[in-house]
């Protein structure tokens, strides 16, 4: 996601044309940073009780570096494949007259890039490449807390798991998987901010989630992450038309535009949210039963072990 600044909605007669905007600050993201939070928090709430505890000695700290993507998206830090803002997305429907499950676009990044060109592939994104290269280093982790002389393994699989947790989390926001990812191609600018922050943030409290269901994912983690895009995908078009029913007559994005967006887009939202806490556990679960179930160090930092002599 973005940072997406507080909302300032204001509608104006545009001179030229006849038709009233409604206009919103420039934000296109992903689910707003609280969001992220909220949801990384509710999956390690969730985790299956044989990982719980070795996630739940380090909660505060996992919660809090699952925006780190963000902030790398915003300090433009950059990774072997470029700059970071393509990793937090992939807009499966790019490509005119596609649809899903979009198979024209190579599941293999290599071959991705060379059909599109290194260009258009960073235009479009490369999330669920970036996620299963996360996702490596979390099984990596994982493999290392069994060998000898790994201290940091633990926490190494800690923050892999953080920072995977941001990348499955933009998965499951349905305008980090289109091309229209901010209505700018339908005239509903600012959509991806209303829809994936300011709405959520706004019903945090009468949101009703599924309770987090972890799974041990088959198939390979890259698929699941395409698989994830495709879903998204698909609601795009339904919270586009709940947008323009909410916004029709009327001038500013205020407390009446979001009860009405809430309303259609009430079942998607808690779908999504749920979907992504329970993803984020599953990717734990999978990476740790991949590695061969290793041992993992409980409660806290083990106390040092006694020298006998
Ligand atoms: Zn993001």
């Amino acid at each position: 996601m973005r940072l997406s600044s507080p909302v300032l909605t204001r509608v104006f007669w545009s001179a030229c044309v006849s038709a009233c905007v409604l206009v919103f600050p420039v934000t296109t993201g992903a689910w707003g940073m609280d969001v992220h939070r909220l949801i990384t928090e509710r999956a390690l709430d969730g985790m299956p009780t044989e990982i719980k505890s070795f996630f739940a000695v380090e909660r505060a700290f996992i919660t809090e570096h699952s925006v780190d993507p963000d902030l790398w998206r915003i300090m433009d830090l950059r990774g072997d494949r470029g700059e970071e803002p393509p990793n937090h997305f992939l807009d499966m429907d790019f490509e005119e007259g596609s649809k899903p499950p979009f198979l024209n676009i190579p599941r293999e990044y290599d071959a991705y890039v060379q059909k599109y060109g290194a260009g258009p592939a960073t235009r479009y994104g490369r999330l669920p490449w970036r996620a299963e290269e996360v996702y490596n280093r979390m099984l990596a982790s994982f493999k290392d807390i069994a060998k000898p002389n790994m201290p940091f393994a633990a926490d190494n699989a800690r923050y892999a798991l953080a920072v995977l947790a941001h990348y499955i989390e933009d998965a499951h926001v349905p305008f980090h998987a289109a091309l229209n990812y901010d209505g700018q191609l339908t005239n509903q600018r600012g959509i991806h901010a209303r829809f994936e922050t300011e709405l959520i943030l706004r019903n945090q409290k009468v949101l009703k989630l599924a309770p987090v269901k972890a799974v041990v994912i088959t198939g390979g983690f890259r698929d699941y992450m395409f698989k994830t895009l495709i879903d998204s995908q698909a609601l795009v078009e339904g919270i586009l038309a709940a947008d323009l029913k909410a916004a029709e007559g009327r001038e500013f994005y205020d407390d009446a535009y979001f009860d009405a967006l809430l309303k259609g887009t009430r079942a998607t939202a808690e779908r999504r949210l749920s979907e992504a806490a329970s993803a984020v556990a599953s990717a734990a679960l999978t990476a740790w039963t991949e590695a061969g179930k290793p041992a993992l160090p409980g409660e806290g930092p083990r106390p040092p072990a006694r020298i006998r002599r």
